[in-house]
């Protein structure tokens, strides 16, 4: 079996490269080609010889995404991507163009096991994890290909970054590393469905990232009928690991609430997530839901996701309604594999 070279951290690379008898400076070379310059091949690695890229190409693989389908927004430039891994399965990115630089949002599954009731990626259940090198490759293919630098990343893609814990976190300590692309973790947000044990994990790790949590409802009653990963770990269970989580860190949470008509959008619905959420150093978005034709729900009204929004105001919460990106291009993530899936199955 070839080992997956990109995920390694500059410590092992230099294990493996001391093992095989490769002096040092072949570590540094080879990592900077692969997290700096974010090539593909070892062929692409100019300043190495034939032997040892036939040497490499024995003994390791770079995992990368390959580019399938690219669709550009006419609006606003966000760009859609659906990528192809080796073994065929599909993923999606995205990446935004905001005023303070491009924001990727990347996948960390294949599929998803939550079996969230509004949500596409996990149509067609959970396929597999996602090595650290191909969360890695969905940025560095995207950078490659439209010739810029990422600045921001957000774990929002298809998956739930927890549940691949061991991955993500060597993810997050290649991309934030200084001989790598070199993204601060404050650049960082990572969205959880809600595993609680594992937000207490995240907590030991003491990093400077922020975290989302998608929360959709204020009560067990509605959050159990939308999230089975309620049924496990309740919002009372989930606030105070949040709560618990922002003391230590003195980072500001931020909720996720998709807005949908008649399920989770009324007016009581946001005086009880205020009280809920009293005390809890926070920030609320208010996402109008996007809609996936398998799952039927409707979003919410303009009007009723204002007042939802006035009335968590009223209580003391700072509030913002997610503008929708590039909403001619399918952007929510799940969407465009989802097609995909269902073209290669016609
Ligand atoms: N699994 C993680 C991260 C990926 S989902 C999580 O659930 O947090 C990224 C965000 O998109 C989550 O807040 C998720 O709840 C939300 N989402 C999923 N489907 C959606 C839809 N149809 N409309 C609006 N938001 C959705
Ligand atoms: Fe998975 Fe997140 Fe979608 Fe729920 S919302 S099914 S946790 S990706």
């Amino acid at each position: 079996m070839k080992k997956d070279i990109a995920s390694m951290n500059f410590e092992e690379l230099s294990a493996e490269f001391k093992e095989m008898g490769l002096p040092k400076f072949r570590a540094t070379q080879v990592y900077d080609w692969l997290h700096k310059k974010c090539v593909a091949s070892f062929e692409e690695m100019t300043n190495i010889s034939k032997d040892l890229i036939a040497k490499l190409n024995d003994n390791f693989v770079i995992f990368s995404c390959t580019i399938e389908k690219k669709l550009v927004s006419r609006y606003d430039n966000t760009v859609k991507y659906l990528y192809s891994l080796p073994d065929g399965e599909y993923l999606e990115c995205v990446v935004m163009d905001y005023k303070y630089g491009h924001t990727i949002c990347v996948s960390t599954q294949v599929g998803c096991k939550m079996g969230c009731a509004f949500c596409a990626s996990g149509i067609g259940g959970f396929k597999r994890q996602l090595a650290p090198s191909e969360i890695l490759s969905q940025i560095y293919t995207a950078q490659r290909d439209l010739g810029l630098r990422i600045s921001r990343i957000v774990l929002m893609g298809m998956g739930e970054p927890l549940d691949n814990f061991d991955n993500v976190m060597r993810f997050l300590e290649l991309v934030s590393d200084e001989k790598g692309l070199n993204i601060g973790m404050r650049h960082i947000s990572l969205s959880t469905s809600g595993i609680v044990p594992r937000i207490y994990d995240l907590l030991e790790r003491n990093l400077q990232l922020t975290l989302s949590v998608s929360l959709h409802a204020p009560n067990d009653e509605i959050r159990s009928k939308i999230m089975p990963v309620n049924k496990s770990w309740n919002v009372d269970e989930l606030l105070k690991a949040c709560k618990i989580y922002g003391d230590k860190t003195s980072r500001r949470i931020s909720f996720e609430y998709a807005m949908m008509k008649g399920v989770n959008d009324t007016p009581e619905c946001a005086r009880e997530l205020g009280r809920k959420l009293k005390g809890v150093l926070c920030h609320i978005n208010l996402i109008p839901a996007n809609e996936v034709p398998e799952k039927g729900h409707e979003r919410s009204s303009d009007n009723d996701i204002v007042k939802f929004k006035e009335i968590l105001e009223k209580s003391g919460h700072t509030v913002t309604i997610r503008r929708t990106l590039g909403s001619d291009i399918n952007a929510s993530c799940g969407q465009l594999r989802r097609e995909k899936i269902k073209e290669d199955l016609e």
